[in-house]
This record gives C-alpha cells, structure tokens and sequence, in this order.
C-alpha cells in the first residue's frame, strides 16, 4: 500500500498558506456539477456539509439520529482551544502547536498540528459571528479558562455546554442550505458500506432505520465525519449510538486504519456504579481549573468519610508528581496516576475504584456562588447520578473510556488512500497523535469541516471531471445485495444471547487486556477471546423483530458485529507497538518511575492497517513520521 501523505514543501508555518495560495479551484458555475456525500451532523460533518454548500457544491448530508443536531457533539463539555492569547498569557500558533504535539507523544504528524493551530483562531471567529454564546468576562471579552497539558488558559467555552452550542451553530448554518435546497438532507439514514469501483469511492449504501429500506447514493466524492469509536469498550462517556461501522466498513473496502490502539482514558468520569450499567458520565476536565485531586495517604483511610480525613492525611498525588502542572496534567498521565493510587489500595467508594476531586479550598476562597456561576450545570449532573453533592463532599471519579485519536488514515489533504474518500473530525487518525489534550477535539471537528476540507476536496475535485456513477452500476447492485445479506443472517441466527450481551463482554475483555495497561500477555489472552466470542456472536446471537421497520436490536446487533472484528485489529495494533506512548500503555515499557516510555528508533510512525480478507492477519503498512521544527524529548510535565 502507498501512504503519500502529500505534506506541502516550504517551511512548517507557511504549508498551509503555501497550498492554499497554489491550489487547484473550480470556477462557481461549475461547483453544481460535483455531487458530495457527507455522512455525519457532529461538529465535523455539519460544518462541512454547510461549508460546502455555501461554496456551492451539491451535497448530500446523512445521520443516523432524527435531527442533524442530535450528533455526539453536542455532550461536549468543557470547551474550545485557539490560540488567541487574549489573556496575554504568552500564547501564540506556534505554543499550542508546539503543546499539541508534546501532548500526543511526539506521534502526529507535524504539518498537521501546525495548520490546525494557525486555523483555531479563525474557528472562534466564524462561531462568535454565529451567535455561539461564549462566556464572556465583566468588561465583555471572551473568558477563557485552562485545560491540561497546557500552562495557559486558551479554552473558551459555554458553562458545560461547549459542544451543544458550537453544534447549534452548524446546525444553523446547515438548515439555511437545507432550506435552501442546497443540502440534502437524509436523517435516520445508515450508512452500511462504502461503493469503491475501479479503486475510487463513488458512493454509499444505507439503511433507513424506520422503514428498513436499503439503498445506494452516488457522489464525486464521500466525507466520512462519523466519530470515534470509543464504544468498543462498552462502558464509555459516548453516546450509546456511536460506532465504528462506518470506519471500519470502509476499512474492509481497502482505507487504511491508522493507530487504532491510541484510545483516550479521561481521568475525570463517575465511577462504575454496576453491571446493568449501559454508559458512563464525563465529569468535564475544566473541573480540574479549582478542584484538586487527591486520595487518603494511607489505605487505612480509605473507607472514611472524606470530610473526616485531615489534610496532613491527604495525597493530592497530581500535585506531588507534576508540580509544573499538578492537577492540569494531560490526560493519559492523570488516568494512570489514578490507577497506581487505587491499584496501592487507597482509592474510595465501592470497590475502591475511586478518587476524590475536591472543590473545599475553591469553595472557601471563592464562594459558593462563583463556583456554581463557573460549572453550576456539571455539579447538578454530578448530583443527579450519585445522590451526592460536590459542594458538601469531595466529587468521587475514575478514569474511562473517552475518545479515539486512532481513524482512518488521511493525507494532508484529508483524503484516504482510497481516491475520492475524505475523513475528517474523531473519524480520522490525523491530529493528535497517542494523546488528545483536552478542549483540541471540538478544534479539530470544527478546523476540519468548516476551514480545511473546503480548500483540499476543491483541490482534488478540480482533477477530476464531474458526473456520478449511475446507480444502475454492477457495484452498487453488488455492495448492496452484500449489506442485505449481513441483515438477513443477522436475523437468521436466532440464538438466545443478545447483541448487548455479547458488547459487555467484549467490553470486559477490552477494559481488563487492553485497556489503561496492556501487556504481550494480556493482548494475545484479547486477540483469542475477542476471536471466540465472534464466532460464539455468529452462532448464538439473537436479535428479534424484522429488517422491514424500526429495529433497534438489529441496528445493535450490526454495530456490535463490527467492534467484534475491530477490537482484535486495536489489539494486534497495541500488541506489534512495543514501546509506550501518550494513552497506549504497554508494561513492558515504562520508565524507572512508572511513565510511558517511547521507542522512537523504532516507532516514530504511523501504523496503517490494511483489510487483507474475513479471517486473515492484517497487513501493517507504516509512515515515517519526520520531525522538522520539534526536537523529540522525553514528554515531562514534573
Ligand atoms: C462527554 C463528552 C464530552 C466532551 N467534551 C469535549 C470538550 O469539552 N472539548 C473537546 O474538544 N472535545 C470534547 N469531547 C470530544 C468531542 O465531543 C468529540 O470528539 C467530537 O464532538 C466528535 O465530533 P465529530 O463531528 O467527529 O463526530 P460526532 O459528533 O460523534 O458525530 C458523528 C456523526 O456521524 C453520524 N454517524 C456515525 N455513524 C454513522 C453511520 N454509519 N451512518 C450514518 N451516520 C453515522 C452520527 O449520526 C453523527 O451525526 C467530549 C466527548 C464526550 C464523550
């Protein structure tokens, strides 16, 4: 397989502008003639469709929710990175370039970051002028606050509410070209395959989840914005419905899979509370602002009340490890630091699988009422899921299951390695290498779709002439007839275990051997499980009602089908990276004080899985990732 990532020449601060400036373009009249397929409404997929509608191409926009505006996005919490400085804190593009890339371990690829850093500035622009309703200080100026892996505070934000309202403006701008008949729009529509002819993606195929209907649309090109797939774990903070289906469908038909084993452990979530458990609650890392992290220095304090515990008893452990950055340590590094704390058995609550994030100090030195003016919404969900208050007692948390920085592999211009396929958003592998910092997923949807796509898919569709592939193409009628057929046997097995059933236990493999520490051991103990329990799936799975109308145990069923394929390829992924990096945490590598430790001689790249057929081994393709502005340092925030 070739991997031409397609970086720009010139030097790193000027590629972006370098492309733009020699890129190809497509004179108005003739950008009606190029038919797009976007399929998602999150951050990513609503402002692309919306941008290139406005631009004037014709686009086709798919979802599986009722609404467009009900995407995963809208959970996002805490905020927006971008590089304003309008506290004067000494931010600029090149620190939360340089933050980004520290950030992910020294595994993205640098043209990338670069371009993403220079564009979060426009990204706050384009939001504000939509109406997105910032938090703003007493004199008027948009607030910002931190989040970690950064010494500076770059994140604007809305209360607890940044996702939903930066997605309200996507959504606008998107049913003002729907309105205007430039987007079509197609929601409770899923898409089951990727139509690739003569090696170039020429459309999709979809089920319509009310009325079962299976059928094919065709494009001069397919956006693929379907977000991660965090999931496969089972308890995770993603919305239920999130998946790698449509990812991984498209890897099958021949997109490479980049890094799948860098999956995100967020620190700061509500502790399992049981087994009839479906989900998991961020508590948002903006939290980690006032409230300060910390467990009984002695296991013999655990069981105590909080409130009882002295504060000469107490361990605020992020604050004795990482003093440069205590409690905003990234992420990677504080999840872990939590489990070292609960595996020595001082962690608190049920099963000890917990920490405390207490806000008494911010409380006493800033009052009640600015602590509920900052994140009053957070502490009322807190509230309602545990029957306990943040403000009376320290909030108990533990690390889980909270974003892919793996996805489909995607050149500069955002395009896979299948002609005519773009990724963007959580989907793709692109920009934060084997660690996201917190507030920089929202930046990277809204960079992708709303400023970097337009330019690169004009670019590549000026090369191309337009006109669809009719429908009536032997690949469409093939691909189909194939979707239909995976429903059919789907509903056929009739077995006794349902689809959920088997997630939790796949999801129990995943967490317990591939989760926050892996080892060559407990990956191969993964990939043999994994295999078994697919091949228990097809004979025993039960999935009741029809495919003639609305079936949720059947779009389940599908789902799950996929993340038992997908989880062994995140497992041999974790299993050939034998170093440590950012959230892939193999034992085996790790420095004298426990932090991950990288093989850069031997790992600085970018694994791409190519599909090699049902039950064969994987084939790893790598791209070298070079390094022309950053020096690779041992990642420290002590
Ligand atoms: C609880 C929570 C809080 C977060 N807070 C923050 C934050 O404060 N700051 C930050 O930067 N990041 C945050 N994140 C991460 C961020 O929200 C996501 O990474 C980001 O919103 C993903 O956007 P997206 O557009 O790529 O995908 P999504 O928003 O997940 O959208 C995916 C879209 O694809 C569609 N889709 C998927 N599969 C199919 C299919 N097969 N067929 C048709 N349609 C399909 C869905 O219908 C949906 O429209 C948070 C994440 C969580 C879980």
């Amino acid at each position: 397989m070739k991997l031409d990532a397609k970086v720009p020449g010139g030097p790193l601060a000027e590629k972006w502008s370098g492309f733009k400036e020699h890129q190809r373009l497509i004179n108005p009249a003739n950008k009606a003639k190029y038919h797009v397929i976007v399929v998602g409404t999150g951050l990513a997929g609503g402002s692309a469709a919306a941008s290139l509608a406005e631009l004037g191409y014709k686009v086709s926009s798919f979802c599986f929710q009722d609404s467009p505006r009900r995407a995963h996005s809208i959970a996002a919490q805490g905020g927006i990175n971008a590089a304003k400085n309008y506290r004067n804190d000494g931010d600029s593009v090149h620190r939360l370039f340089y933050d980004t890339i520290k950030g992910g371990d020294f595994r993205s690829r640098e043209a990338n970051v670069h371009r993403l850093a220079e564009v979060s500035v426009n990204i706050i622009d384009q939001c504000v002028a939509q109406g997105v309703p910032f938090a703003r200080e007493y004199g008027g100026l948009l607030d910002t606050r931190s989040f970690g892996g950064a010494q500076l505070q770059r994140t604007f934000y809305c209360r607890g509410q940044t996702g939903q309202q930066l997605l309200l403006g996507a959504y606008q701008a998107l049913a003002r070209q729907i309105a205007l008949g430039s987007v079509k729009m197609y929601p409770r529509c899923e898409m089951l395959d990727l139509v690739v002819i003569d090696g170039r993606a020429r459309g999709i195929v979809t089920r319509h989840l009310e009325t079962g209907k299976i059928e094919s649309f065709t494009a001069d090109a397919v956006v693929l914005a379907t977000g991660g797939y965090g999931n496969v774990f089972f308890l995770s903070t993603n919305a239920i419905g999130c998946n790698v289906s449509a990812t991984y469908r498209a890897y099958k038909r021949g997109a490479a899979f980049a890094n799948p084993c860098y999956t995100q452990i967020h620190p700061t979530c509500i502790p399992v509370a049981g087994d009839h458990q479906s989900k998991l609650t961020l508590m948002s890392e903006s939290l980690r602002n006032d409230g300060r992290v910390w467990v009984p220095k002695s296991a013999g304090d655990a069981g105590k009340h909080p409130n009882e515990i002295p504060e000469g008893a107490r361990d605020y452990y992020l604050e004795r490890k990482y003093p440069s950055y205590g409690n905003l340590a990234p992420r990677d590094i504080a999840s872990r630091a939590s489990k070292e704390a609960c595996d020595e058995g001082r962690g608190v609550g049920p099963g000890g699988r917990g920490v405390y994030l207490d806000f008494g100090a911010a409380i006493t030195k800033q009052g009640r009422a600015k602590i509920e003016e900052k994140y009053g919404n957070l502490f009322e969900m807190y509230e309602r899921i545990t029957a306990e208050s943040g403000y009376d007692r320290p909030m108990r948390i533990y690390p889980a299951v909270h974003y892919t920085m793996g996805g489909l592999w995607v050149n500069y211009e955002l395009m896979s390695n299948v002609p005519g396929l773009f990724v963007i958003g959580e989907a793709n592998f692109s920009d934060h290498g084997a660690n996201r910092l917190g507030a920089s997923a929202l930046m990277q949807g809204l960079a992708d779709g709303y400023f970097v796509l337009p330019y690169t898919i004009t670019h590549w569709l000026a090369g191309e002439k337009a006109g669809v592939t009719p429908l009536d193409h032997a690949e469409f009628k093939r691909t189909e007839a194939e979707a239909t057929e995976k429903i059919k046997k789907l509903l056929a097995v009739k077995g006794k275990k349902t689809a959920t059933e088997f997630h939790r236990e796949l999801g129990h493999v995943m967490w317990n051997d591939v989760g926050m520490a892996r080892s060559k051991q407990s990956l191969e103990t993964a990939i043999s499980r994994i295999q078994a329990l697919r091949h228990e799936f097809w004979q025993t799975v039960n999935v009741p009602g029809t495919d003639a109308d609305l079936n949720t145990a059947l779009e389940r069923a599908n789902r799950v089908s996929d993340f038992l394929e997908f989880g062994e390829l995140l497992a041999r992924d974790a299993l050939v990276r034998e170093e440590s990096c950012g959230g892939h945490f193999r034992v085996e590598h790790q420095t004298p004080d426990g932090e991950a430790k990288r093989d850069d001689a031997h790992f600085c790249h970018v694994a791409a899985w190519e599909y090699a057929g049902p039950d064969k081994t994987p084939i790893r393709n790598e791209e070298p990732l070079g390094f022309e502005e950053v020096k690779l340092t041992e990642r420290s925030y002590k």
